[in-house]
């Protein structure tokens, strides 16, 4: 039973208990109307209390039964609602604690709802694609003001019971939460008796005049959320209440929900929901696997990743060390620091205070001997072999046992750098991405070696420094920039074949990136992976890339730091004109080689770039570089920019289904530069 019923004089108390937020799983559904039922039926009972158990009334939707039949089995939620609206004995909904989604509108649908102060009201259902599918946009608009509705339903906000305590939504409201079921008894006693019983669907909509502020809600709603219909469909079923009967607007609501419930968009934003809670879970760590206690970090180098790195700790309230070959190199990092600081204080970010507070815990140091009793040391100096091996050498000899290794490499093999050390249990890698202050990811890389200690150790600190993290085995660019390096490749191959820069970019940003591959790269700078692919046509002389990339930076240019790159850019606007220079380049090199020029319609740009992650992913699924599927798909999501609305690469050949993306790379494989797909 997820739902325990108590009789306390002539009142029945339902108490949802479904841990830990009462989720109104089949079990509970099913409880909860049984035990309405029985209430129902007792001559002794002439009302009827819902509360929940411990800290939530209800969070609406069971996770664990997310996706299975069990979610729409019967008795399915609008049908316990109805139940409850049609009781003839008054329902009273003692709201405690969390009270959301579907949990709000089992509230709604009770005759009197009385709370206590601290609760947690919303409609969360936007932030998965849909919109409240069991009456909610159509009983809400009945108790509370229309703006209050449309910031709730369509962008999902969270709002406090104590500010909505004036208005209809609570017929009683107590502070102190101790006392909240002796108070919904008392109200239950004195509603007993008054009948008709209230309904909340037979009262009037509170506003009815409200299209200038649905059209105003429209539009920016069209800004912020482009590419998803469902904070659209929100208020368009919430302006529904104001033009139909209940049951009408019911109707509607219904529709909605189920398209989006059947649309591309929910289903992506629900497998993120779940690949999220997934990536957690480490293969070989469990809640029994012991941690290392991290209290003093050390990063050595003090360039642009070392100094982001440091910042991450600083603002955890962690003392980091940052120690660098070289002082001018060091002094010139806790410099930017600052100035990265004082930024965020210009624009109200921080506070002057907690500015100096941070880099107070920031300390630069230059001798290995001081930072020997760190807990943690990351290592971020230039991204070669021989300078790591220095690095590790020196790292072993003077850190404390126990302490933890880490390198931030991008490329390099971790477990040739683990040698390096007679602890290699002790060395992880944890790949963080630049700027490394600001970027949500962190890739932590499991080395052959690495103890489940050591990662169990990593993937705690990365949530008090507010990361994502993701392990990662260990292969040139491990899950991402492995990835990337097929994208990139495929997108200058279509230049080869007569697409424009703009041409690619665009059809990439209308499938929903940001920014496409080459305003990405003038971006980040295409310096930097021209030095990538130096060093690979060494290490990997058979490697297939277009030589555009590094035409381009012969010509110097580097991106928006040289004002030329793929684009032009005027001084102090980042804004991409489009190069008559890079248009001759490419033609001249297609010509030079030979290459077949065609057109090339935006579905295949789309389908080259996101094939190409996706194939890519698959191996390393395969190679058991990545754990699940999923974690693939958070990688790039948090880390590439990859559109919130499909899901990530993987999630999203899935939905179109594997056999056509291997159709279509077959397709691609007699095409241009065909070898790289094999
Ligand atoms: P950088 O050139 O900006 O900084 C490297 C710093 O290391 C310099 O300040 C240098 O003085 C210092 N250094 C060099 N040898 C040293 C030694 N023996 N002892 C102490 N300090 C030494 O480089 P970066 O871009 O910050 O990259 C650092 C590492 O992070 C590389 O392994 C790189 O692959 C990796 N990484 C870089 C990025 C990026 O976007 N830049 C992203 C992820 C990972």
């Amino acid at each position: 039973m997820s739902a325990l019923l108590e009789i306390h004089g002539a009142i029945a108390v339902i108490r949802i208990d479904n841990p830990p937020v009462n989720g109104l799983g089949l079990s509970t559904r099913s409880a909860i109307n049984e035990h309405l039922q029985e209430s129902l039926n007792r001559q002794d009972v002439s009302a009827i209390v819902l509360t929940g158990t411990a800290k939530a009334f209800s969070g609406g939707a069971d996770i664990k039964e997310f996706g299975t039949e069990k979610t729409f089995a019967s008795p399915n939620l609008p049908s316990v609602l109805e139940a409850i609206e049609n009781a003839k004995k008054p329902v009273i909904a003692a709201i405690n604690g969390v009270c959301m989604g579907g949990g709000l509108e089992l509230a709604l649908a009770c005759h009197y709802r009385i709370a206590s102060s601290g609760c947690q009201i919303a409609l969360p259902e936007v932030k998965l694609g849909l919109l409240p599918g069991a009456g909610g946009t159509q009983r809400l608009p009945r108790l509370l003001d229309m703006s209050t509705c449309i910031d709730m339903i369509s962008n999902g906000s969270i709002y406090l019971s104590e500010n909505l305590r004036q208005s209809a939504l609570f017929d009683g409201f107590i502070d102190d939460a101790g006392s909240l079921l002796s108070s919904a008894i008392e109200l239950a006693n004195a509603k007993s008796s008054i009948y008709p019983i209230p309904k909340t669907s037979l009262r009037p909509v509170l506003e009815l005049n409200h299209s200038a502020l649905f059209e105003e809600a429209r539009t920016v709603l069209r800004k912020k959320s482009a590419f998803l219909p469902a904070p659209i469909n929100c208020i368009d079923v919430l302006e529904a209440a104001t033009q139909y009967t209940f049951d009408e607007g019911i109707k509607k609501e219904r529709e909605a929900f189920q398209t989006l419930l059947n649309g591309a968009e929910s289903k992506a934003l629900r497998h993120i929901f779940v690949a999220e809670r997934a990536v957690g879970k480490i293969d070989g760590v469990n809640a029994d696997t012991p941690t290392r206690t991290i209290k003093q970090v050390a990063v050595i180098g003090a360039g642009t990743m070392g100094a982001g790195i440091a910042m991450n700790f600083a603002s955890a309230g962690m003392p980091v060390q940052i120690l660098d070959a070289d002082s001018e190199c060091l002094a010139r990092g806790l410099q930017r620091i600052r100035q990265n600081y004082e930024a965020s204080v210009a624009k109200g970010r921080l506070t002057q205070e907690q500015c100096d507070r941070y880099c107070a815990l920031i300390h630069g140091v230059q001798e290995y001997e001081e930072i020997r009793n760190a807990d943690l040391v990351i290592e971020a100096v230039f991204e070669q072999m021989s300078v790591k091996e220095r690095v590790f050498k020196s790292l072993d000899r003077v850190m404390k046992p126990g302490a933890i290794l880490a390198s931030n490499t991008s490329t390099l093999d971790l477990d040739q750098i683990a040698r390096y050390t007679s602890r290699p249990q002790d060395v992880i890698g944890l790949h963080f991405f630049s700027p490394a202050n600001a970027m949500e990811l962190l890739e932590i890389v499991r080395g052959k070696s690495t103890a489940p200690e050591v990662l169990a150790s990593c993937a705690n600190l990365s949530k008090k420094i507010k990361k994502t993290a993701v392990v990662a085995g260990v292969c040139d660019g491990f899950i991402g920039n492995r990835m990337l390096a097929q994208y990139t490749k495929q997108a200058s191959f279509l230049l080869e074949e007569g697409c424009t820069p703009q041409q690619v970019d665009l059809a990439m940003e209308n499938f929903g990136f940001a920014m496409g591959p080459f305003r990405v790269s003038d971006l980040a700078g295409n310096d930097i992976s021209w030095a990538i692919r130096k060093a690979r046509r060494i290490s990997k002389p058979n490697e297939i890339y277009s030589d555009l990339g590094d035409l381009l930076c012969e010509q110097g240019r580097f991106g928006q730091k040289t004002q030329a790159g793929w684009y032009d850019y005027q001084v102090g606007d980042r804004t991409a004109q489009p190069s008559t220079a890079v248009a001759n380049m490419i033609r001249d090199y297609a010509q030079k080689n030979g290459f077949k020029q065609r057109l090339i319609s935006d579905q295949e740009i789309v389908e080259r770039l996101v094939f190409a992650l996706a194939n890519e992913g698959r191996k390393i699924l395969k190679d058991g570089i990545a754990a699940r599927s999923s974690d693939i798909d958070i990688v790039y999501l948090k880390g590439y920019g990859f559109p919130k609305h499909r899901g990530g690469p993987m999630f999203y050949a899935e939905l179109v289904g594997w056999e056509y993306v291997d159709a279509a790379i077959d397709a691609f494989s007699k095409g241009h530069r065909g070898s790289t797909w094999k």
